[in-house]
């Protein structure tokens, strides 16, 4: 849910903001160069073939997956805007609200969401489920799977349906200038999930705990105090109840900001392997990507609230979508479409921010830690224990990567090493 929201919120920015971010970031979007090394060599140093190609295997059906939900997701709005399909829905929510207009576009929603599910769940099931046991990576039985998609579809729906209520009576105060007080809305909530979805929503998935390891704690509270960040709990999720990846992240602003490591990550990575992942967390924190990210979002909401504004309006004007006032619910699937398409289109510009980050926090993490060996070595086992694809085609990386491919990670750590020992 929340990715969801920040996914479609960080939406736009502006291509010149990128270009000047991929260029004033280290490393820029080429690695360093390595004389004489060529990809292979370069991957063969650090990981098997085996480990390789099972990577590549696992990556590559995800692409194909994502490609299919997306495809599924455009083909279900789309035909719904483009076709009788919303009228007659629209139809039936007016006889189920009785006549109430706020709780039309509410059933509506629901029906929509049912929909959505149907079509998506078996995209769900089987890269969600089917496909991450034949991997070896999940630990969940069908049933605690199965109660987790549903908590999460009931959340989205109880999060969401009174936004879409409001988004509704927004239109239909103003049906030109609606997108303004949407705005306020989006920014409201967004700070407020931010700052409340890791005390509320998380725990709904993961036990929390702090971490157990006191010598590891007192190792990472040296290094928060060295880095001038000042950091709440640092905790451990039961990630092992549920897969075999590992994984840290920082969360939350202002009191609920706080550190959470899997505890999968504990148990295979060394204390300086774990120290380098919590280094580059803080990275972030030094770097205001939150701020920086949330300002964007604010910028790109914007921009896609008003285009999307003008579009439905157009829509209502041309009379080939069904409604002649953009406040009636059937223009509910094509507004939906306009914030897809808009997402997908921007989805590069927003990749291409957030991997700039993801390389300014590495950066960091190697000037706080001064340890590229163990920067190197958390890598290699974060790609080991997650299947990452070691060779992601360029313009996978260019639509879907948040993070530079891992040979450029490692890259930047030898050309740090190399910089250290001048
Ligand atoms: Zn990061």
């Amino acid at each position: 849910m929340v990715s969801q929201w920040s996914r479609l919120l960080f939406a736009l920015a502006f291509a010149g903001a990128t270009m000047i971010l991929e260029r004033h970031t280290p490393g820029g979007d080429a690695p360093p160069p390595v004389p004489g090394a060529s990809f292979t060599d370069k991957a063969r140093q650090y990981f098997t073939a085996e480990e390789l190609a099972r990577g590549r295997a696992y990556a590559r059906g995800r692409y194909l997956l994502y490609g299919a939900r997306t495809a599924l997701t455009l083909g279900l709005f789309g035909l719904l805007a483009l076709s009788p399909l919303s009228a007659t829905i629209r139809n039936a929510s007016v006889s189920v609200a009785g006549g109430r207009v706020w709780l039309t576009i509410g059933v509506f929603g629901l029906l929509l969401a049912l929909l959505y599910h149907l079509a998506t769940f078996p995209v769900s099931l089987y890269g969600g489920f089917l496909r991450e046991h034949a991997f070896g990576l999940s630990r969940q039985t069908f049933g605690a799977w199965a109660w987790d998609y549903t908590k999460g579809a009931l959340i989205n729906a109880v999060i969401l349906l009174p936004l879409l209520m409001l988004l509704y009576s927004c239109i239909r105060w103003d049906p030109v200038r609606w997108y303004l007080p949407v705005w306020v809305v989006v920014i409201v909530v967004m700070s407020l999930l931010a700052e409340l979805s890791p005390i509320l929503l998380d725990p709904l998935f993961h036990t929390f705990r702090p971490v157990q390891d006191h010598g590891l704690v007192q190792r990472l509270r040296a290094l928060t105090d060295r880095a001038g960040v000042a950091v709440g709990p640092i905790l451990e999720i039961d990630a092992s109840s549920k897969t075999t990846k590992t994984n840290a992240y920082f969360t939350g602003f202002g009191r609920s900001r706080r550190i959470v490591l899997y505890d999968t990550l504990i148990t295979t990575s060394t204390p300086e392997e774990v120290e380098l992942i919590v280094a580059h967390e803080l990275g972030h924190w030094r770097r205001h990507h939150i701020w920086k990210g949330m300002a964007i979002s604010a910028i790109s909401s914007l921009a896609a609230l008003w285009l999307i504004a003008r579009l439905l309006n157009a829509a209502a004007e041309s009379g080939r979508f069904g409604f002649a006032h953009p406040a009636d619910p059937v223009s509910l699937p094509l507004l939906l479409l306009l914030f897809l398409l808009f997402t997908i289109l921007t989805t590069p510009i927003q990749m291409a921010i957030s991997r700039a980050f993801e390389r300014e926090a590495d950066l960091e993490s190697l000037r706080l830690s001064e340890n590229p060996k163990a920067f190197i070595a958390s890598e290699v086992t974060l790609a080991r224990s997650n299947l990452s694809d070691i060779n992601p085609p360029r313009v996978i990386v260019w639509l879907l990567y948040t993070h530079p491919p891992i040979l450029e990670r490692i890259a930047m750590a030898e050309a740090f090493q190399i910089r250290q020992g001048q």
